[in-house]
């Protein structure tokens, strides 16, 4: 007994020296949070903490035991239970889930079998060196002057199933369009380019040791010794606000600035690029929902025809995949995300899916191989539907309002 009091006052002093920095080998823990309101889940997400998901009454999140701290200092009561750590390169229960090399090889493959409406590109290469490598479809040579849909996945390392949606949405794409007119008249008319792995450093560290990790950000060597940037709290857009952490060691540190890593920048190049891109879909996992800007402000965007347009594009979409549709900023704030940069600069009608599962229950980040062809099934649909809509995101106000807002 003796023994373990001195333990726990060298592991206190330990955190005490150190603050909040998270070891790579610290217990984690699956964690509810009591809380009912956004502003309390803001709170919450102000103090560094990635929630992972809203209930009604209460949130849950993955921590260590300084993250429990922070949020019972906040006055907030939790419960809280070690994680587990599965046995994993993806173990062989998940072997059909894609590391980068295989993500990369199934992109050349379908470049490779289909090479008149498919050609694999990179948008830049990772901190660590890896090419963020994509994928363009269309039937129609002509570059740069269709409308475009895009695609990414796996901003967040432990989101793997956000890699084989979008990898599986080439795929069908590139296979159907001969037998598909559906398939063959969008590809003929509109560009989709899809990448599904923003973040390779980190989905490859998170799979690197034989149990996932619970990896979320980059691998950027943080000044105090850390690792790790959020690449979904680096965009410009309320940069550094409400919802990211200024600490390196926070799951949700944004950074030293905005687009300060290799892989935000290159999204950012090259979706300022696609001059004709009027949608896009970043891929999350999970809590199976479809969020729409802002995330920064609890305020809707300016403009109440786009605030439409994004109302009812993804409730439409929800109709199919059954998530549910909402402003983003209606589970708590969060800045420097995708779609907030992407609408704001560029004037995309950009989502968050975060698909399956619907929690924590389900599997969380780690849902089982099983979980992907029901997942990708589901979001076909809404893929379709985008990709239909790239043409004119209005058009399903039925108004005549021009159709492509091109970069100034
Ligand atoms: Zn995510």
């Amino acid at each position: 007994m003796a023994r373990h009091s001195i333990s726990a006052v060298i592991a206190f002093l330990c955190f005490s020296i150190v603050g909040f920095a998270r070891n790579q080998q610290d217990q984690l823990y699956s964690v509810r949070v009591s809380v009912s309101t956004a502003e309390q889940r803001t709170e919450i997400a102000n103090a560094g903490i990635a929630i992972d998901k809203v209930f009604s009454d209460s949130i849950g999140f993955i921590g260590t035991k300084e993250d429990i701290k922070r949020v019972e200092g906040l006055g907030f009561s939790i419960k809280a239970s070690e994680l587990p750590r599965r046995a994993l390169d993806f173990p062989s229960d998940d072997k059909n889930f894609h590391n980068y090399s295989e993500t990369v090889a199934s992109l050349d493959e379908i470049a490779k079998n289909h090479p008149k409406i498919a050609q694999r590109f990179s948008i830049g290469k990772s901190l660590e060196g890896r090419e963020i490598t994509g994928i363009r479809l269309s039937g129609n040579p002509s570059r740069d002057s269709l409308p475009t849909a895009i695609f990414m996945g796996c901003h967040h390392a432990r989101e793997h199933l956000s890699v084989e949606v979008p990898l599986k949405l080439a795929e069908y794409l590139a296979n159907n369009y001969e037998t598909d007119s559906r398939v063959k008249s969008l590809l003929d008319t509109r560009e989709v380019v899809i990448v599904p792995m923003i973040n390779p450093d980190g989905a490859e560290y998170d799979i690197s040791s034989g149990s996932y990790k619970y990896w979320r950000k980059n691998r950027r060597k943080n000044d105090d010794g850390t690792y790790g940037v959020d690449l979904n709290r680096n965009y410009g857009k309320g940069f550094g606000g409400a919802g990211a952490s200024s600490s390196p060691s926070s799951d949700t540190y944004h950074g030293p600035e905005a687009f300060s890593e290799p892989e935000t920048q290159a999204v950012r190049d090259w979706v300022r690029g696609r001059k004709k891109a009027t949608v896009l879909l970043s891929f999350h996992t999970f809590s199976e929902l479809i969020l729409w800007p802002f995330g920064h402000t609890y305020d809707q965007v300016p403009s109440k025809t786009d605030q439409d347009v994004f109302e009812t594009m993804g409730k439409k979409m929800a109709t199919w995949n059954k998530y549910t549709p909402q402003k983003s900023s209606e589970l708590y704030l969060a800045s420097g995300d995708t779609t907030d940069w992407a609408y704001d600069e560029l004037k995309i009608f950009a989502f968050t899916f975060e698909l399956t599962p619907d929690s924590m229950f389900g599997g969380g980040f780690y849902p089982g191989a099983e979980a992907i062809e029901p997942t990708f099934k589901a979001n076909i649909e809404p893929a379709l539907y985008l990709i239909e809509k790239a043409e004119n995101p209005y058009s399903v106000l039925n108004e005549s309002v021009d159709p492509l807002r091109l970069i100034p």
